[in-house]
């Protein structure tokens, strides 16, 4: 048991299938031509035996008729023939008459006896037979005696018993032949079996070795692309996927770096604060200690909506599959978020419009797609100008809803339009910190989107203001149905 299971792994091996498939191909070939080349040799011999038999015996049935030898077995001269090639034969002849008695026979033990065997009647007939009696070593041959006036008259049968001793020693002979070359091809075949299947398998080996010192971290680096066709596209394949984990694993890093970074600035913030109350002594006038406590209450703030924020995210990150999927009234979602954001509008002197197109029905997570709709229009409002406005408009056809979110702001580079999504960026950081932005704003609303299986696209114009157009499908893709 133990002996077979240190043995599965090598039989299940690619190179043990490809030895064993070279070893067949080599050894039953050869052995099936060996084997007929033998069995070839065979027919070809004895059909040649029997034909200088059967031309002999024709002879000789011609003299036996014109002798009258059927009637009077005593003819001299046919009877000294007949022991002449019983001796050149080293076997037996029968001469016999058409009523299938036994004329002669040269070893004096059948005469006058009646012979019914199958071979003997159809020769009778006039058919001729031959009969190879591997087990006896000899060939019997019958030949019907016909008179040579007339040959449709049949008047007895010959048979000729030849010992096959020097046909057997040749067939011996061919066998080991056959044996040797079967040996041969054995150890050809092992010897190519074993080089071809070891060189076959080393680039599948080269490169199972490099995976495992990639994933052991001993190395970054690609996979060769070498071998055959089909494994070099399994190393391109692997490499597009380690570089995709690498960027992943890469992200993931910059992103905790940016978290920690992030944490820490509101907590370095509330030291200092409170470390320089703390060396101020008793003498501290209140409406200073009051103001720095309202510091380091707006740090506790800034900290507390930056984790949420990551919390948020992280949620998203990981619920892709739960989503909470329900028909909601895009027209009243879009209302209650206007009326949450009303008050900050309001404080930063930005007038909030909705214009709705048609009623929207849509299937979404209510709570995730209100979280980054409200964002959009939180920015609209946090980077805008007073006197300005945020413009919000619903729209839709028999496949999607589209959402417009335009404000009138300072608008975004050209140059930063491509980041704006990725988490923690600000184009201005200062300014953004000033007004309480995470930088996980953008991060959240994408996220919240794609989950949706919906797109989100910014344009901009510094100075004059920024639009964001979210087109998200009616009826929620379930992401087995979804193709991408
Ligand atoms: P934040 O919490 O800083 O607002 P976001 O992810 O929401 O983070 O936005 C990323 C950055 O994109 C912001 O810091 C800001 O610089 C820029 N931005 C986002 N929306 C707007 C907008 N409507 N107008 C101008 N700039 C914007």
């Amino acid at each position: 048991m133990n002996v077979l299971n240190k043995l599965k792994p090598k039989l299940q091996s690619f190179r043990f299938h490809i030895a064993l498939l070279i070893l067949c191909m080599g050894i039953i070939p050869s052995f099936v031509i060996a084997h007929l080349f033998i069995y070839y040799f065979e027919q070809r011999s004895l059909s040649s035996e029997e034909l200088a038999i059967s031309s002999q015996a024709q002879l000789l049935s011609n003299q036996i008729v014109t002798s009258g030898y059927l009637q009077d077995n005593s003819v001299e001269s046919v009877n000294t023939q007949l022991k002449a090639l019983g001796n050149i034969y080293s076997g037996r002849i029968m001469v016999i008459d058409s009523k299938m008695k036994v004329v002669k026979d040269t070893y004096n033990m059948y005469d006058g006896r009646t012979i019914v065997w199958q071979n003997v009647i159809e020769s009778a007939s006039g058919a001729f037979r031959s009969y190879y009696d591997a087990q006896n070593h000899c060939v019997i041959v019958t030949v019907p005696i016909t008179d040579p006036t007339d040959t449709s008259v049949i008047a007895g049968v010959l048979l000729v018993n030849k010992t096959t001793g020097s046909l057997e020693q040749n067939m011996e002979y061919y066998r080991s032949i056959g044996v040797i070359i079967g040996l041969i091809s054995v150890i050809l075949s092992t010897i190519l079996a074993l080089a071809f299947s070891r060189r076959y398998v080393t680039p599948i080996r080269k490169m199972a070795q490099s995976i495992e010192h990639m994933n052991q971290g001993l190395t970054h680096q690609e996979l060769e692309v070498s071998g055959y066709t089909e494994l070099q596209k399994v190393a391109e394949q692997f490499n597009a996927y380690a570089d995709s984990m690498y960027k992943v694993d890469e992200s993931r890093q910059e992103f905790v770096s940016n978290v920690s970074h992030e944490l820490k600035t509101p907590l370095t913030s509330m030291k200092v604060l409170a470390d320089s109350i703390n060396s101020m002594g008793d003498g501290v006038p209140v409406e200073l200690y009051q103001e720095f406590m309202n510091d380091i209450t707006n740090e506790i703030d800034r900290e507390t909506s930056i984790i949420n924020d990551l919390l948020s995210l992280v949620r998203m990150d990981k619920s892709g599959a739960n989503l909470n999927i329900a028909p909601v009234n895009l027209n009243e979602l879009i209302e209650l978020i206007l009326k949450r954001l009303k008050p900050i509008a309001e404080k930063q002197e930005v007038e909030l419009v909705m214009e709705s197109f048609r009623p929207v029905t849509v299937e979404i997570d209510e709570v995730k797609f209100s979280l980054a709709i409200s964002n959009l229009i939180e920015n609209g409002i946090k980077y805008n100008n007073p006197g300005g406005f945020v413009h919000v408009s619903l729209n839709a056809d028999h496949r999607y809803c589209y959402i417009r979110v335009e404000d009138s702001g300072m608008g975004i580079p050209q140059e930063s339009l491509d980041f704006i999504f990725d988490r923690f960026y600000r184009v201005d950081k200062s300014h953004s910190r000033e007004i309480g932005g995470t930088g996980l704003g953008l991060a959240i609303t994408k996220n919240a989107i794609n989950m949706h299986h919906g797109e989100i696209k910014v344009s901009s114009v510094v100075g004059e203001g920024t639009t964001f157009d979210v087109r998200v499908p009616l009826n929620y893709i379930k992401p087995e149905e979804n193709p991408s």
